[in-house]
């Protein structure tokens, strides 16, 4: 079956990113200058301007740092899916990333849940970082 929702963009500062999700590792930004970390990949860091960087695994686990619950379709792909779950999650390496939380009954979802990585393999190029609760 055809995948129904858009398709991330690639470019080169993003590149890195989405081949790592393919491996199912996820790459996030690291400013050589000041260390911040920083989700989505950008060209220069938002904090010094620097544009000197290096990609750092994360290991997939964080917290909800906020989050909304989606009751309508924006885009025809997600009708089925309603409701969803749209959050921000803070990870544990300390970059914020925009996500999907996945797994769980969207009225279960709470600000500070501990949650990990899980990986929607949408089509043969690819791979879309999701989280669930973490698994005890
Ligand atoms: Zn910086």
């Amino acid at each position: 079956m055809e995948y129904a929702k858009p398709l991330p963009q690639v470019n080169a500062d993003t590149r890195p990113f989405w081949q790592g999700c393919r491996q199912h590792l996820l790459k996030i930004q690291k400013c050589k200058n000041c260390g911040l970390l920083r989700c989505p990949p950008a060209f220069i860091c938002p904090e010094c301007l620097s544009s000197e960087v290096e990609w750092v695994a994360a290991k997939g686990k964080g917290r909800v740092y906020s989050f909304a619950v989606y009751h309508a379709a924006y885009q025809p792909g997600f009708q089925d899916e309603l409701p969803y779950v749209v959050a921000l999650v803070d990870l544990d390496e300390g970059a914020r990333m925009i996500t999907n939380i996945v797994g769980c009954d969207p009225g279960e979802v709470y600000c500070e849940m501990a949650v990990e990585i899980v990986w929607d393999d949408v089509n043969e190029t690819f791979s879309i970082p999701k989280f669930r609760p973490l698994q005890k």
